[in-house]
């Protein structure tokens, strides 16, 4: 039987929580930004700066960055531990998770130079590494259509396109992008003649770059990116030109099994919030908890989580163990972002009117859990990927 028995995470996962101490660490971190200090920012839409710098001195956000390069070196699922506990908290890992998956490409990637130049520095928070420059507003979900154009000239690329949705790329000191070096006419699959490069922000603006924030339901500090004839040294292109692809790619299922455990710290958040408000709401003289029409979205509601938990469990234990966890990581993903969706829909129900009332916080992390169906991959891209690459479907598009 094909298992991956034996790694210290399947173990744990049968005794519960697992990280316990890191955990506790974090929920001490947390504990620092209440609902109000998140409610405040929803309003204002601004970055939580405060509560970024406060994970960065904790070290939590340099968790994956090998110690050599000033970083603690943990394995995927402690990463993973750190965003679930930030969202089980009330809290949003949003404005800090790309750095963890983002930092991957160069790691993996990079060369000795840039590791050197960059991760130590991102460890210790000196430079924020939080944008990632995909999306494009024509080409969407079709990455390898996309259009931005990165041309060599002497020692440096010059890039021009748009992008939309790159969030973070106000509050980030560098933006990781992937850019088309070799017109799609001229390749062989549409895959190849693509390249990630990493864009000095702060240098670039206003400098052929300009960023203008997006307004949106949630305070994610998304933003569209304008490029005309930016200038990227040489020296910032990541591995192999033409190859980008593929390095991105590389780092999605860590992505995935990121996202898996932010949304099962929602729902966990969620559902607390409503069991607590079921027992303590009385109407018809007894509390609303007691009626099964209240308990059972609750009960559905918590099996899901739990069940998607161990899911991305299992998707990390694979990941650590460098196995192939592609089907894992995606199938964790989605159904974590449905069960949170889910607790979402289970808490606003219960709250009655009181969920429309700001300073409960449910209609905040209600909207804010519901982007996880759509970004970072929408819930159709991961079933036409489950069809076609593990039930042997035909391509659908
Ligand atoms: C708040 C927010 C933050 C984001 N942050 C970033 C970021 O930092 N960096 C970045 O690069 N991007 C980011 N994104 C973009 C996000 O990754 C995309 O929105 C997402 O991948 C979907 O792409 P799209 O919006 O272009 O939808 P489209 O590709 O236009 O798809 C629209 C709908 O059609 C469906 N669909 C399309 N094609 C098919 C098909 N063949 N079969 C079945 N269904 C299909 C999709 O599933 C979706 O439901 C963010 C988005 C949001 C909303």
């Amino acid at each position: 039987m094909d298992t991956v028995s034996g790694t210290t995470d399947l173990v744990t996962m049968e005794i519960g929580e697992d990280y316990p101490e890191l955990r506790e660490a974090v929920r001490r971190v947390c504990a620092r930004f209440p609902g109000e200090y998140w409610r405040e920012l929803d309003e204002k839409s601004q970055y939580p700066t405060e509560f970024v710098r406060a994970l960065t001195e904790a070290g939590f956000l340099g968790a994956l960055i090998p110690e050599e390069y000033g970083g603690t070196g943990l394995p995927l699922r402690a990463a993973a531990v750190i965003l679930e506990e930030v969202c089980a908290s009330g809290g949003s890992a949003s404005p800090a998770h790309a750095q963890m998956y983002i930092m991957g490409t160069l790691l993996r990637h990079g060369n000795e130079e840039q590791k050197n130049r960059y991760l130590p520095k991102i460890a210790s928070g000196e430079l924020r590494l939080q944008a990632f420059g995909v999306t494009e507003p024509t080409t969407g979900s079709d990455t390898t259509r996309l259009k931005t154009r990165a041309e060599k000239k002497g020692d440096s690329y010059v890039v021009t396109g748009q992008k939309v949705w790159t969030s973070r790329a106000l509050h980030s000191d560098l933006m990781l992008l992937l850019a088309r070096t070799t017109p799609v006419d001229q390749v062989k699959k549409r895959t190849e003649g693509l390249s990630v490069f990493l864009v000095d922000i702060k240098a670039n603006l206003g400098k052929g770059l300009e960023i203008r924030p997006i307004k949106a339901m949630i305070n994610h500090n998304s933003t569209e990116v304008f490029m005309d004839g930016m200038e990227v040294p040489a020296g910032n292109l990541i591995g192999e030109e033409g190859k980008g692809f593929r390095y991105i790619l590389d780092g999605m299922n860590a992505e995935r099994i990121l996202i898996a455990s932010e949304s099962i710290g929602d729902g966990r958040w969620l559902l607390k919030k409503a069991v607590d408000y079921a027992k303590e709401r009385r109407v018809f003289d007894r509390p609303i908890g007691q009626n099964q029409g209240v308990q059972f979205p609750l009960a559905r509601a918590h099996a899901e989580l739990e069940a998607a938990d161990m899911l991305a469990r299992r998707a990390a234990a694979l990941f650590a163990a460098g196995r192939d966890c592609g089907p894992d990581a995606n199938m964790a993903k989605m159904l974590a972002a449905e069960a949170a969706w889910h607790a979402g829909e289970a808490a606003m129900q219960t709250h009655g009117g009181f969920a429309f009332a700001k300073e409960y916080d449910i209609e905040r992390k209600w909207r804010e859990t519901r982007l996880f169906q759509i970004a970072p991959i929408s819930t159709n891209m991961i079933l036409a990927y489950i069809a076609q690459h593990v039930l042997g479907l035909p391509r659908s598009y």
